[in-house]
């Protein structure tokens, strides 16, 4: 088969594996940064153009696309797939998942185990926004933050209601969220292809730090889920029409509960931590289904 990486590094771990993987399998392997395609919108012969060529012929596409791209990187997806190109996850999918708000709302229509969570941009009623999630402890979040950033734990009602106070002078939209204690600074990373957990870590914050980010000095180990985390986990990808997603989970005293799904989960933490080949299972599911006709996203939010 002939597979696009559209990927802005190829210098990144997680397009290098993808690259070797398909190429191992005996596909012809290309990467492309996707946002110096342009695009040939015309009804009859619609065109993604890279370097001077048009790219033809294409089975399928690994997008990557980056969290400040989303935009452009998912309109060269969507032209991939108005010609009939498999992608590993629709455009659509990816849009949809990079929306933490639409994200959690999304999960909730699905009745899927989720942070007592409420969120507002601007609201004066503070208490009454605290008292959505039961009040402190309570974490508070940018809703623009990565890796842990603009992720505040507020201990105390008069902490978090200076946090918000802050966050709202900021005129930026927040997310408070019940606190889970219990996972003790762990999460779950679990990696879905197709309905399928194919491996899963546990990350676990520093000493004294509640948030297990991995840039945030967190640790990571292979873990064995319990049956309810993995349909957990399969759940959430479907339910946000993800063909590959990396599910973050937490153990709570009411079961597992989704803190996020990412359409372009990192590959270089999974595969060191698991020893699984994570890159060539993502191949193989393209193998399977790359099939013309197959792009069709259901989810109707
Ligand atoms: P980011 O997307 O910036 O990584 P997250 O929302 O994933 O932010 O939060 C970072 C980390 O903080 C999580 O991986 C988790 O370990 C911890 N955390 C986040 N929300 C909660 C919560 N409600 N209860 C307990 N820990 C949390």
């Amino acid at each position: 088969m002939k597979i696009v990486i559209l990927s802005q590094d190829a210098s990144l771990y997680s397009t290098q594996r993808l690259r070797e993987a398909g190429e191992q399998r005996g596909h012809e392997m290309r990467i492309v940064d996707y946002v110096r395609c342009y695009m040939n919108i015309t009804s009859h012969k619609p065109a993604v153009i890279y370097q001077g060529n048009p790219l033809d012929d294409v089975d399928a596409v690994i997008p990557r696309i980056g969290a400040s791209k989303t935009f452009y990187g998912t309109a060269v997806v969507r032209q991939f797939e108005v010609m009939d190109v498999f992608s590993a996850n629709e455009s659509q999918a990816i849009s949809r998942s990079r929306d933490k708000l639409r994200c959690l709302q999304i999960l909730s229509r699905e009745g899927i185990g989720l942070p007592v969570t409420g969120f507002a941009h601007s609201t004066k009623d503070i208490d009454g926004l605290i008292e959505i999630v039961g009040g402190a402890p309570l974490v508070i979040k940018l809703l623009e933050g990565t890796q842990g950033i603009g992720v505040v734990l507020a201990e105390t009602h008069q902490a978090a209601k200076s946090v918000i106070e802050a966050f709202r002078g900021l005129d930026a939209n927040i997310l408070v969220q019940e606190f889970i204690k219990e996972a003790g600074g762990m999460d779950i990373r679990c990696f879905v292809i197709n309905d399928k957990v194919v491996a899963s870590m546990k990350r676990q914050g520093a000493e004294g730090e509640f948030r297990s980010n991995l840039h945030r000095g967190g640790k990571a180990e292979k873990i064995k889920l319990t049956p309810e985390e993995r349909s957990t986990a399969i759940r959430a990808a479907k339910a946000m029409g993800l063909r590959v997603a990396g599910v973050d989970l937490l153990r709570s005293n009411h079961g597992p509960v989704v803190m996020e799904v990412n359409s372009s989960p990192g590959i270089e933490g999974i595969e060191k931590a698991t020893d699984v080949d994570v890159a060539g299972k993502i191949i193989d599911f393209l193998e399977k289904n790359a099939a013309k006709g197959k792009n069709r996203d259901r989810i109707q939010y």
